[in-house]
């Protein structure tokens, strides 16, 4: 893949992909948009934000509050609730790390057997530490959330519950409305990973408090957004500390500026922040692109279920958010994978991070092809043409 193809546009916003990129949700490629606004501002006319002192500085402070608005908009929450980090990990470390702090023993702590590790660990971690007990949410033997066991799993001990918005292996769409009526009823609070979901419009009305990363949603690297709704922002300590969130530092302690800025300590990707609000409001433009993503995605399901030997994740009939994973009877996944990479098919294999689902499944690892808007009908024909000469490889 050469440097030009990645320069040359194919519609004028998104750069012409050389070969068949299937691995966006992963990490997406970026809009041109984002790049220019990041770049508008890192060609010497950049400079820290909030230190005060110049013209510079200030123009710099307005773009990123700008963008801080942009994406407010676009998740449908104010400014002052929308907190820049360096990624959905690092949001949902922020927190676990901040919410979990009173938690003590007599306390539950929900997540699912369907998060990433990213929306696993951080709360396992917190519980451990605090002695609150984690519940593990089980899937059915289909992969989806078994909302059956709702109210056993929600229940007044509950604190916080988190889960995916859609899941990363399946694409499936998690029933918020449901949980969120429980999470309520209970007097707990509800996070929404929506790393998978910002990428396709949805964006976790339900949630107290909803993360995502930039790279997932056509815009930079080492951004994120950890967002609340209903003044959420206010019910957080900051976890990680230094320059530009103290008001006062005194040898014995120190005190904070407000929300959000209290949350983002040291010098943010505020350059990033530019790229992530351009390619929001690109997206929120542009919804006719999703819905190519959401044909390509059917048709990449309908053509692996018609293949004998072909095992696709999760339910069949539901709609799916760009994601499809699978297995080839008898060919272990990285070697399907390995078939696609020669024909210059670009999917993920392996665990997905998502080890407790691939062990409620009984897996080991799976093949999962992701879709974006820049994918076309060849790249469908390219996947499916390739899984099929994989099949070849069976004992
Ligand atoms: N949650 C989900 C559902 C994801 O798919 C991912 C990325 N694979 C993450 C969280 C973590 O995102 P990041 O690595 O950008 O922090």
């Amino acid at each position: 893949m050469t440097r030009q193809a990645w320069m040359f546009e194919r519609d004028g916003e998104l750069g012409q992909l050389f070969g068949h990129y299937l691995d966006s949700a992963a990490t997406a490629q970026m809009l041109c948009a984002a790049n220019d606004a990041m770049t508008h501002l890192d060609r010497g006319m950049r400079a820290n934000v909030r230190r005060g002192g110049h013209r510079l500085g200030e123009r710099t402070d307005e773009l990123y509050e700008q963008a801080r608005g942009t994406v407010a908009r676009f998740l449908g929450t104010s400014a002052e609730q929308v907190v820049f980090t360096a990624g959905a990990t690092a949001g949902l470390n922020m927190l676990a790390g901040s919410l979990c702090q009173c938690f003590g023993e007599g306390d539950e702590i929900v997540v699912t057997e369907l998060e990433h590790h990213s929306n696993f660990v951080p709360w396992q971690q917190a519980a451990l530490r605090t002695g609150a007990a984690l519940k593990v949410w089980p899937v059915t033997s289909e992969g989806e959330l078994n909302m059956l066991l709702l109210e056993q799993m929600i229940t007044p001990r509950t604190r916080v519950v988190s889960v995916t918005q859609v899941s990363n292996v399946t694409g499936l769409v998690s029933d918020l409305t449901s949980i969120a009526r429980r999470v309520r009823d209970v007097g707990a609070l509800l996070v929404v990973d929506a790393a998978q979901a910002v990428p396709h419009g949805l964006m976790a009305e339900q949630a107290d408090f909803l993360v995502f990363s930039g790279h997932k949603a056509f815009g930079p690297t080492g951004i994120g957004v950890l967002a609340a709704r209903n003044g959420g922002l206010e019910g957080l300590q900051p976890v990680s500390f230094g320059g530009g969130m103290v008001a006062a530092v005194e040898q014995s302690g120190s005190t904070w500026v407000e929300m959000p800025w209290c949350l983002e300590p040291g010098t943010p990707p505020f350059s990033q922040a530019l790229g992530l609000a351009a390619a929001l409001d690109w997206l929120d433009r542009e919804r006719a692109a999703l819905e190519g993503v959401s044909r390509l995605t059917r048709l990449a399901l309908d053509g692996l279920l018609s293949m004998p030997g072909v095992r696709v994740i999760g339910p069949h009939n539901r709609e799916r958010m760009g994601i499809v994973s699978f297995t080839v009877d008898g060919v272990h996944p990285h070697d399907v994978a390995q078939v696609l990479d020669e024909r210059g098919v670009w999917v993920r294999s392996g665990q997905m991070c998502a080890q407790p689902l691939m062990r409620a499944l009984g897996l080991n690892a799976v093949v999962r092809a992701s879709f974006a808007p820049y994918n076309t009908l060849a790249d469908v024909a390219a996947l499916l043409a390739g899984v099929d000469s994989s099949l070849a490889l069976r004992g």
